[in-house]
């Protein structure tokens, strides 16, 4: 099938590897290779991290937290859930509540796609984009002011959003982007945005999405260090050991995908 919908995790991908993006999301190729080592304890903290979404979703879809609260059955989802019920998310009572909704505009030859954990949209106007992460380390506002996440997401709500809005545009200086750390309650980091900024990102991505599109090899990064944590090692003989512990700057790339989230029984 060919490439469709770009969306951040595969401009990311682009990114930081033009050949993890030909195997993962041209070739689909299955992960071959654990990401990170101890492999049992890394897959059940992303487990945990799906769970912890949906447990979020739905505390925001309105189901009480009594009737959620016994599927946080383990430690770490203990510890996330307390945190988000105890949080203080919002700065006013929202006026609505967007979770897990999806937004996509055309970005010729492509459709850019995002679904977000939540959108709020606040009695002022303004619309707040949040992000769950479950990361084990809180990572550098530097870091994630230049994701493709952070740059997507509050480009695509400034560009599609109208439909939260009654039908009117969103002006880029109407968001933020906030993530917030279930590990790190206190420490959200919030990125605003203006009309500069959006320019800049719309300019970037037509520019990358002609440039996927016309593409005819795609080289393999010459920064090893991001072989250590790519689950392809072995397809282009980068190692076969994974790296320990996690990636200085938390950026697993099986981190859990929210675009991947179903139905919760409860
Ligand atoms: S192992 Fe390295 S070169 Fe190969 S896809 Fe992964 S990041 Fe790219």
């Amino acid at each position: 099938m060919p490439l469709t919908t770009l969306s951040q995790s595969c401009l990311q991908d682009y990114a930081d590897c033009a050949q993890r993006f030909q195997l993962r999301w041209l070739e689909e190729l299955a992960y071959p290779a654990i990401e990170a080592e101890p492999a049992l304890e890394n897959e059940q903290h992303a487990l945990e991290g799906e769970r912890f979404h949906r447990l979020a979703q739905q505390s925001l879809l309105g189901i009480p937290p009594e009737k959620l609260t016994p599927l946080a059955n383990t430690p770490n989802l203990q510890r996330w859930w307390e945190h988000f019920l105890a949080a203080c998310l919002f700065p006013q009572p929202p006026q609505a509540l967007y979770p897990e909704i999806s937004l996509s505009a055309p970005l010729p030859p492509y459709r850019l796609v995002a679904k977000f954990d939540l959108i709020a949209r606040l009695p002022d106007g303004n619309f707040l984009i949040y992000d769950w992460k479950t990361y084990r380390k809180r990572p550098r506002n530097e870091f994630l002011a230049i994701r493709w996440q952070t740059r997507v997401y509050r480009a695509l709500l400034a560009r599609a959003g109208h439909c939260l809005n009654q039908g009117q545009a969103i002006a880029p200086e109407q968001i933020t982007m906030v993530y917030w750390f279930a590990d790190f309650p206190t420490e959200s980091a919030f990125f605003p945005y203006t009309t500069a900024q959006y320019h800049r990102d719309w300019d970037a991505l037509q520019t990358l999405a002609a440039e996927i599109s016309s593409a005819s090899a795609f080289p393999r990064t010459e920064d090893e260090q991001k072989c250590t944590w790519c689950i392809y090692r072995s397809y282009c003989n980068r190692g076969i050991q994974a790296g320990s512990g996690e990636p200085e700057e938390a950026d697993f790339q099986t981190e859990f995908d929210p675009e991947q989230i179903g139905e919760i029984a409860f």
